[in-house]
């Protein structure tokens, strides 16, 4: 009964360190993961999940007006729905990221299925005019093992976020952009969630405030591949 205790305690115990592994923004066991980069430069990437979607015009409007380039993560399913929102946010210069295609949790996933998810979408994102550079964002920060060892073996990095300004103010405008302000640190990855319907309006209206007060601030805006090159 003893023994039975202590394999089922150490069976409880990897699962938890599973489960923390793969909610981790810092780290994966194969190929690196990047939640910041290390520079002196005062450089910082905004960055947008979940695209194409009905808000996403609105956003680009917004980044137009501001001139800045951002980073989009596209789930392969949207931009099969919408094709000219993809390559209306490729044609605005901003980068496209892959997002995996039907936005599952990359967790205990086979081979194959994390191979598809991925080069699906890349196609996609490629077929939608986009000649850059191409990293991956997992959906909900998650992957364990299988995900980290194939986007290792294909070159592709692995890109979460240090400041996501929404989680601890959802719906509040003012609170996310001094948030955002003041959290910002050189070579740090904001993850907005601006591109939803209604849930989202408060990041759009977040929005100018954030990339004017960051500009004050002395920051320049890069897109992901060109935060990463900025690596010390
Ligand atoms: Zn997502």
């Amino acid at each position: 009964m003893k023994k039975a205790g202590i394999a089922l305690a150490a069976l409880l115990l990897a699962g938890y360190g599973a489960y923390r592994l793969s909610k981790s923004r810092t780290f994966q066991l194969f190929g690196g993961l990047t939640s910041r980069v290390e520079t002196d430069r005062r450089v910082v990437a905004l960055t947008f999940d979940d695209a194409p979607t009905p808000a996403t015009p609105a956003v680009l409007e917004l980044l137009a007006a501001e001139g800045v380039k951002a980073t989009f993560y596209c789930i392969g399913a949207n931009i099969e729905k919408d094709p000219a929102g993809a390559a209306r946010i490729a044609a605005a210069g901003h980068e496209l990221g892959n997002h995996t295609y039907s936005h599952l949790r990359m967790v205990f996933k086979t081979p194959y299925t994390i191979a598809s998810e991925v080069e699906r979408t890349s196609a996609l994102i490629r077929g939608a005019g986009y000649k850059g550079p191409v990293t991956f964002r997992p959906p909900y920060g998650k992957k364990l093992v299988g995900l980290p060892y194939y986007l290792r073996s294909r070159g592709i990095p692995t890109v979460t976020w240090d400041l996501e300004p929404d989680t601890y103010f959802p719906g509040d405008a003012a609170k996310i952009e001094e948030y955002a302000v003041a959290g910002a640190r050189p070579g740090s990855i904001i993850l907005l969630h601006a591109l939803c319907g209604d849930a989202c309006a408060a990041d759009r209206a977040a929005l100018p405030g954030i990339i004017r007060g960051l500009k004050a601030a002395g920051f320049t805006f890069v897109r992901v591949s060109g935060l990463l090159a900025e690596e010390k």
